[in-house]
């Protein structure tokens, strides 16, 4: 027997060192170095590749004008928030990956798509439930869409399969080896792949237990390998821990073709599928559905998760429009200011810098001429977000003056913009991105900053406002916001 091969793995981005390493080089993170067994074995079974074709296909340079380049042509699914995330359809041969926390979704999600695909053949490996549980599953979820044709012909076990059908139809396959699933996969020939989930399966080459950064890397490797062969389009679950990451999505994210992130609190009814990456489309779509007891239903209307919040306009509420990296994401926050019955007042913030809401609060006594500093300021960023985009300035600045003076904000009007010190409203990154997120989102009106908008003529056509259907302020200073506010 080999004596066992060890390797260290950063369990943040899956560097790979022969030694231990206080220190990660790749992301510089300390204490993330984990020991792992990788012994890579002779004598076991191919990873992906039928025996006949494993010898490497050799490439030869074609000279450019050869290439023959042709609109790939996507399969769309019954679900349309689904089809938008992707870029429109499921490219053949793409390696898909669908984050997000346990709990959330993600196998409801693949296993109403699986069971609604009409005419394909959908092989959905499980490593997390039984058979039985995903038939229970499948038997609560809700009829097919209306526009999606047949349901698939129920669940089907690829060992009961004789001959090759040609027709459609979704078979479940409870297995975590990939050289088994790989067996399964040349008897059956899916059309569609799902995996559930990456972290359960193992490769017979890598010693290592399943969910580690070694085997997590191998397992994707080889269905990479698979996809882009024989053009099947595989579609990964992967688990993300609460806080951040885990180790395998992130070094998943580098491999895959496209990230989409299922995103949602487990004890509210809305879940918001993000694309992260996406090499064959935007990287900022967002799909949203409302988890139901049996299942999962598209939002078409998305406002209509917004208004369901409040019926009645509060004072001190505002919603503003932030980014989060590169992700768009409209966040609510909260102000109460009231009279400091002691000497001192109190400032609080949650999920802000306090030096930057003092700034804040100088700068709308002074420019404003609001008596703030005699006053209690309380600020509150709801679901327990640390915000760090100035864009959202200019949301908590109307959110502490609609206390103040006890006056609601309107109804859908959400706000990016940068406050500064002489009272101006500055330019925020991306307001394209953020001015569609609020218009997805259902939004009337946003307030801009004048200096998002091109200075000369030039780049006008750069950035038309006019195609978004929602009413652009476009604001200043401080003092103008208020004015069109509160009058
Ligand atoms: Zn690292």
């Amino acid at each position: 027997m080999a004596k066992s091969k060890i390797a260290y793995f950063c369990q943040s981005c899956g560097f790979e060192s022969p030694k231990w390493l206080g220190k990660c080089p790749s992301c510089q993170q300390w204490n993330t170095f984990v020991e792992e067994v990788i012994e890579k074995g002779g004598s076991q079974a191919p990873a992906w590749k039928p025996a006949s074709t494993s010898q490497q296909r050799a490439n030869k340079p074609v000279e450019i004008s050869a290439i023959t380049y042709s609109e790939e042509h996507r399969l769309p699914t019954p679900d349309k928030e689904f089809n938008r995330v992707l870029g429109g359809g499921i490219v053949p041969g793409s390696l898909v990956l669908i984050g997000g926390e346990p709990g959330i979704g993600k196998s409801t999600l693949m296993l109403q798509l699986a069971l609604n695909m009409p005419g394909q053949k959908v092989l959905y490996v499980s490593g997390e439930e039984s058979e039985r549980q995903i038939k229970m599953r499948a038997e609560r979820l809700p009829a097919p869409h209306p526009e999606g044709g047949v349901k698939n012909s129920g669940l089907r076990n690829p060992e009961d399969l004789q001959a090759r059908p040609s027709a459609g139809g979704c078979y479940i396959l409870v297995e975590t080896s990939t050289q088994n699933i790989f067996k399964q996969i040349e008897a059956l020939e899916p059309d569609l792949l799902v995996i559930d989930s990456i972290q359960t399966l193992h490769s017979a080459h890598i010693e290592s237990t399943p969910g580690s950064v070694s085997q997590v890397r191998e397992c994707t490797a080889e269905l990479l390998r698979f996809a882009k062969e024989t053009s099947t389009p595989v579609f990964l679950i992967g688990h993300i821990t609460k806080d951040g990451m885990i180790a395998g999505p992130k070094i998943l994210e580098h491999m895959v073709d496209t990230v989409l992130q299922f995103e949602g609190d487990r004890h509210h009814v809305y879940r918001i599928l993000r694309t992260i990456k996406n090499r064959f489309g935007s990287a900022s779509e967002l799909g949203i559905y409302e988890m139901m007891g049996e299942g999962l239903r598209e939002v078409s209307n998305p406002s209509e998760i917004l208004l369901s919040h409040r019926d009645t306009p509060l004072s001190g509420v505002t919603i503003s429009a932030t980014l989060e990296g590169m992700r768009p994401m409209l966040i609510e926050t909260q102000a109460l200011v009231s009279a400091s019955p002691y000497g001192t007042p109190q400032r609080t913030a949650t999920g802000f810098d306090t030096k930057r809401m003092s700034m804040l609060l100088a700068v709308l006594e002074k420019r404003c001429g609001f008596r703030l500093g005699v006053k209690d300021v309380f600020l509150n960023i709801t679901g327990g977000i640390r915000v760090e985009d100035p864009a959202i300035d200019l949301g908590l600045a109307a959110a502490i003056i609609s206390s103040h003076e006890d006056i609601p904000i309107p109804f859908k009007t959400c706000f990016a913009g940068e406050l500064g010190l002489s009272g101006e409203i500055r330019a925020v990154n991306r307001v394209e991105q953020r001015i569609a997120e609020a218009q997805k989102l259902g939004f009337n009106q946003i307030f801009i900053s004048k200096y998002n908008l091109p200075a000369s003529g030039q780049d006008k056509k750069r950035m038309d406002l006019s195609r978004y259907n929602i009413d652009i302020k476009i604001v200043s200073t401080i003092e103008e916001v208020f004015s069109l506010l509160f009058g």
